[in-house]
């Protein structure tokens, strides 16, 4: 389980997140929504702590975290094992393969032997359709290639948490139904999934739950049926623009 509790975050002057309280549960699709600004990626960061609310709290499993203390590197490795994150645009490390990238925090962070890193990144590179494209350079990838190896590089940390930023709006709308395919995928195996999308045909068709950001708060926490069928007035403008 990720809790958090009472969070705020606030840039110099601008309150990117305000009182937000929400619990996530294992095995759970949930799909975040709101408009430019409303504190998706400031949610999803915090959530795998690349941003410091000032207060409020964060359990994950049984270890509660105070935002208004300083937190120590080792709860920070820890939270950023268990919360895999994906981004809009991945990096990855030039200098290696796609198979060195694979393998590289496996072997270093969770010391996996070279060879079980090898045979787990084979199996996840599979299932993202790119076992053929280990040798090769992230230079020598397409940008719907180095996204699904990035999908398949947060799996092989064994994340209980797969946060997932705008995967697929930097890809055209072919690729990026064929990432949607396999995010789909990993939802049913009962993955525990947090993912910003503006792809709504998506969350009706993946999302266990809904989340509506605005202002840095929470409209809307409910199932997708109540957010796509029994819309309130203010999210069924937000609905109508994506027509
Ligand atoms: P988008 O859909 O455009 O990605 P978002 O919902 O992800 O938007 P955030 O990136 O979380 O929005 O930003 C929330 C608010 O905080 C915005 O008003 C943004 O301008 C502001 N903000 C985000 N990052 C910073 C930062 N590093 N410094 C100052 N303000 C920031
Ligand atoms: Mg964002």
């Amino acid at each position: 389980m990720l809790k958090l509790e009472n969070v705020n975050k606030t840039y110099t002057e601008h309150q990117a997140l305000d009182d937000i309280n929400v619990t996530f549960n294992p095995g759970e699709t949930t799909v975040i929504v709101g408009p430019s600004g409303s504190g998706k990626s400031t949610l999803l960061r915090s959530l795998n702590l690349l941003e410091h609310p000032e207060t409020g709290a964060y359990t994950i499993d049984d270890r509660k975290i105070d935002f208004s203390q300083p937190i120590t590197k080792e709860t920070l490795l820890w939270i950023r094992r268990k919360t895999g994150m994906v981004f809009q645009q991945p990096r990855m490390f030039d200098h290696l393969t796609v198979m060195g990238n694979m393998i590289e925090a496996p072997v270093h962070v969770l010391k996996q032997s070279k060879t079980d890193a090898k045979a787990n990144a084979h199996d996840l590179l599979k299932q993202v359709g790119l076992d053929e494209m280990a040798d090769r350079y992230p230079y020598q990838l397409s940008g719907g290639q180095t996204q699904r190896i990035a999908i398949a590089r947060a799996l092989a940390m064994h994340p209980d948490y797969l946060l997932l930023d705008e995967p697929t709006s930097a890809l055209d709308p072919e690729i990026e139904a064929q990432i949607l395919r396999i995010l789909k995928r990993l939802a049913e195996q009962q993955a525990s999934m947090i993912i910003v999308t503006h792809n709504m045909e998506f969350a009706k068709n993946a999302a266990d739950r809904m989340i509506f950001l605005e202002d840095g708060a929470i409209k809307f926490d409910g199932t997708p049926d109540e957010f796509f069928n029994h819309p309130t007035d203010r999210i069924n403008r937000f609905l109508n623009a994506y027509k």
